[in-house]
């Protein structure tokens, strides 16, 4: 069967909205994007009883929001720990609570549409060095910002996951699993509902301040918005030199593979829960929502490569976790841009009147309908939109202008070469010492 270069998951799903030849001369508010940022904005607006336009430069979702990997909880990203150490006790707490109410909220929504597996999560340590990360940080989770979180041991993960390649992990039960595409369907259906206009294939091209709000031009006519919301994440771009300075993208790759025998993944498997990786590569990984095959993804390269090579690059990282898994047949292999800011936080905030919400780095199904709305609401003047968010850093880097940081070509080999081989290294001594 010949290799499908678009996600597994858009097999599935409502059709697609018509292209936009017919824009609405103005709006209380306007939402540039069309993902989860966009439609969480959108949605809280309307609900405020704004008149709210919503345009995406391609088909809505059709960025990150409906390429991912579908993993969905509340934070529970290594960096907790660097969190405390840049933003001081306080702030990271907040962070935390933030993070888990976040999720409380887009969990909610995707209930109301049926789309939410409540699958847990397990994290898994790929040197001793990253277990013991591990232990450290649930033993901060649970005196600072207690979370449902437990500590396995090898013995104990081979119920989540059997692999000899792990020093134990950590386990989520809370977390959970959406079928991304029918996810955004569900968030746009709701929109929709609550009188959102969404405007497909139509970007926005340039906009400019005018009286109390703002004048934008689209590929299909001009619209007077009095607020505005960018909600672009990895797919930002020059319209506003200021935001695409401050946020950078990177790939992610994942591949599916042809639906596996009866009872292979739940020997593999059995926890059938998100699965993810402690190492530089980031493998995430999880059976499809019907339990038939592997949703591989992960950092197949720092650019963009072609799909096929990518396909082999992670059925090799697949391989290695199951060796079985080196004979599986793929059906997909796709990629998409991850947002990153330069201090790996999400950010929300506005320059110049222009709201914002971005760089979720990797982690933003939970949060980005949450922080979209926090985005609207802020530029509502809602008290609502306090937010954690505000106050994590944003800055930039000399020379970099947008899209692909120049440094990260110079950084895929050896990030590559050094950088993983190092690691790789590390765990075989690792497990060699465990013998
Ligand atoms: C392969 C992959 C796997 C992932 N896996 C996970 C996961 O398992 N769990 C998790 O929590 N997160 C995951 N993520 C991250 C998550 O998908 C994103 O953080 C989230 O979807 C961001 O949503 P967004 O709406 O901000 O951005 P996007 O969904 O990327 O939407 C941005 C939109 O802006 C539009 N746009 C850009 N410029 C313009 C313009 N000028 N005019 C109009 N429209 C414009 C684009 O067309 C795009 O549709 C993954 C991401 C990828 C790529």
């Amino acid at each position: 069967m010949e290799l499908i270069t678009e996600p597994y998951w858009w097999q599935d799903g409502a059709e697609l909205p018509p292209v936009c030849h017919d824009v609405p001369a103005k709006a209380d508010m306007v939402v540039v994007g069309a993902g989860f940022t966009g439609l969480g904005a959108a949605l809280a607006a309307a609900e405020k009883g704004a008149e709210v336009v919503v345009f995406d430069a391609g088909q809505p979702g059709q960025g990150a929001s409906t390429r991912n990997g579908g993993m969905i909880g509340a934070p529970h990203r290594p960096e907790f720990v660097q969190e405390l150490k840049t933003y001081g006790r306080d702030l990271a707490v907040r962070i935390v609570r933030e993070g888990a109410e976040g999720y409380a909220h887009t969990r909610a929504l995707h209930e109301a549409s049926g789309v939410f597996q409540h699958t847990g999560r397990v994290q898994m340590a790929f040197t001793r060095a990253h277990f013991e990360a591990m232990a450290e940080r649930v033993r901060l989770i649970h005196e600072l910002a207690p979370q449902e979180t437990r500590l396995l041991n090898r013995e104990e993960l081979q119920d989540h996951i059997r692999s000899d390649l792990y020093f134990g992990g950590l386990y989520y039960p809370d977390h959970g699993a959406v079928q991304p595409r029918l996810a955004h369907d569900g968030l746009m259906k709701r929109a929709r509902d609550a009188g959102v206009t969404i405007c497909a294939e139509c970007a926005v091209t340039a906009m400019k301040p005018e009286g109390d709000g703002f004048r934008l031009t689209t590929e299909a006519g001009e619209i007077r918005a009095r607020r505005l919301v960018w909600a672009t994440n990895g797919y930002t771009g020059l319209q506003s030199r200021w935001l695409a300075r401050r946020i950078f993208r990177v790939p992610s790759f994942i591949i599916a593979t042809e639906e596996l025998p009866e009872g292979v993944i739940d020997r593999l498997a059995p926890g059938r829960r998100m699965m993810v990786e402690s190492r530089a590569r980031h493998s995430y990984f999880r059976p499809s929502p019907d339990g038939k095959r592997i949703i591989f993804g992960g950092r197949a390269a720092l650019v963009s490569i072609d799909e096929r090579e990518a396909a082999r690059r992670l059925q090799r990282t697949m391989a290695e976790i199951w060796p079985e898994a080196a004979e599986w047949k793929l059906s997909h292999s796709w990629q998409g841009w991850l947002g990153f800011t330069f201090a790996r936080n999400p950010y929300v905030g506005s320059h110049e009147g222009v709201h914002f919400a971005y760089g979720y780095s990797g982690n933003g199904v939970a949060l980005s309908p949450w922080l979209g709305r926090k985005a609207a609401l802020r530029a509502m003047g809602d008290p609502e939109g306090t937010t954690a968010f505000a106050e994590t850093r944003l800055e930039s880097r000399p020379y970099h202008i947008g899209g692909t940081p120049w440094f990260m070509a110079l950084a895929s080999p050896w990030w590559r070469f050094v950088v993983d081989a190092r690691e790789t290294a590390r765990a075989r001594r690792d497990r060699e010492m465990r013998r």
